[in-house]
């Protein structure tokens, strides 16, 4: 078959493919430890279900505007104007299904072939595949484990120049749970402001799932509500992966823009979800800060373990349910370790590689798993790290 062109820029997730290799071997009769995928392991809260059933039994089974539903964008903004401390208006935000139309969508509507954009690497696949899709030339700001995964703002501020249209940030941050400091962003916020067609896409989709700290949005600060895409949405803070349901924050000049690329791809997003998505946000928040309150116990345990095996280093993340730990002491690819990680020690994680060739040296392991399961990974991977480095000493 012959195919477009451009579907030979388009990158991939492989989390979906490691997930795929891990189901084969449990078929298999393996035990396999799951920190492969990105996901909550907790159930979407009761409440939230009650209404989207509620909803589906009551008929709301129709379109809704592209944009989403008033009620939706009015809950967001004020959700979003509480947790920023800037005023946004509902006809800034466009409901997604998913966060991930949001990437896709900011790429589409105003990166041109040839435009640059500025990107974090290791980072969310999705950004490099995306920037590469629509003929974008994809830059790379290396997120350096001596600097605790933090960006390089210096590095980053001499990489625009006029052809760059956007800058990715995203923090907390995936797949290194690290985070940008207010002194950083502002940083990064003077250098936008100096360039009039430059806009951030400021990825927020772990912004409440912080330890240590709290979360500046680079839209807060002055100026930048103006020139900042923000990327929301309740697939990890209320467990809702599967439901499909995300959005964006922007200009609302650009928002409709975005609600048009909406009617041209999904219409709008399902109507009993949006509404559950009300309920998410206005309702009862005690399942969500329980499950942060888990996470966090458990990535402490997490790290102590990994700091506790000999040849592996994991700095603390600061938030979302990653760690990222150096394997660089094997000698092997982190493709490698991965590989062998699944194959031996029964364990799925992702290589860093997954995320861009600055993961290089380091897996990404997710912690959205029992207490049980997340030490049985460290003693299996413990093992595999002593069979590993026999090998080079
Ligand atoms: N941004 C980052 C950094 C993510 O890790 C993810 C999901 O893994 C998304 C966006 C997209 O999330 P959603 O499931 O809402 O599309």
């Amino acid at each position: 078959m012959r195919l477009a062109n451009r579907m030979a820029r388009l990158g991939t997730e492989t989390a979906f493919e490691v997930l795929a290799r891990a189901r084969a071997l449990e078929a298999q009769g393996r035990q396999i430890v799951h920190l492969e995928i990105g996901e909550p392991d907790f159930d979407t809260p009761a409440n939230v279900i009650e209404i989207a059933c509620d909803a589906l039994h009551g008929s709301q089974t129709h379109y809704t505007p592209s944009a989403g539903m008033p009620a939706l964008r009015e809950a967001i903004a004020t959700d979003a104007t509480a947790r920023r401390g800037v005023a946004f208006d509902p006809a800034e935000v466009v409901v997604t299904p998913g966060g991930k139309p949001i990437i896709f969508y900011a790429m589409l509507a105003l990166v041109n072939a040839g435009d640059e954009v500025i990107y974090p690497n290791p980072g969310f696949p999705i950004y490099e595949s995306m920037i590469d899709f629509v003929g974008g030339r994809a830059l790379p700001v290396p997120l350096e484990e001596a600097r605790d995964f933090s960006i390089d703002v210096e590095r980053l501020c001499g990489m625009i120049t006029d052809k760059t249209r956007l800058i990715i940030l995203n923090s907390p941050h995936n797949p290194t749970g690290s985070t940008l400091a207010r002194a950083d962003l502002e940083a990064i916020a003077a250098a936008v402001l100096d360039h009039p067609d430059l806009l951030v896409l400021s990825d927020e989709i772990y912004s409440r799932m912080i330890y240590d700290g709290e979360h500046v949005s680079i839209a807060s600060l002055p100026g930048m509500q103006e020139r900042t895409i923000i990327l929301d949405g309740f697939s990890k803070i209320y467990a809702m992966t599967g439901w499909r349901l995300g959005y964006g924050i922007m200009p609302a000049a650009l928002a409709q823009q975005f609600a048009t690329l909406m009617t041209n791809s999904n219409s709008c997003t399902a109507t009993f979800t949006q509404l559950a998505g009300v309920e998410a946000l206005t309702g009862p928040q005690e399942a969500s800060a329980a499950m942060v309150a888990e996470f966090r116990r458990r990535r402490d345990v997490v790290v102590a373990g990994l700091n506790a095996i000999d040849g592996v280093t994991c700095r603390v993340p600061h938030g979302a349910f990653y760690v990222f730990p150096n394997i660089s002491a094997t000698g092997l690819t982190s493709a490698e370790v991965a590989d062998r990680l699944l194959r031996e020690g029964g364990v799925a994680t992702l290589a860093g590689t997954a995320f861009g060739a600055y993961g290089e040296g380091y897996l990404r392991l997710s912690y959205a798993n029992s207490l049980d399961q997340l030490n049985l990974a460290i003693e299996r991977m413990s093992a595999m790290m002593s069979t590993l480095l026999a090998r080079v000493r």
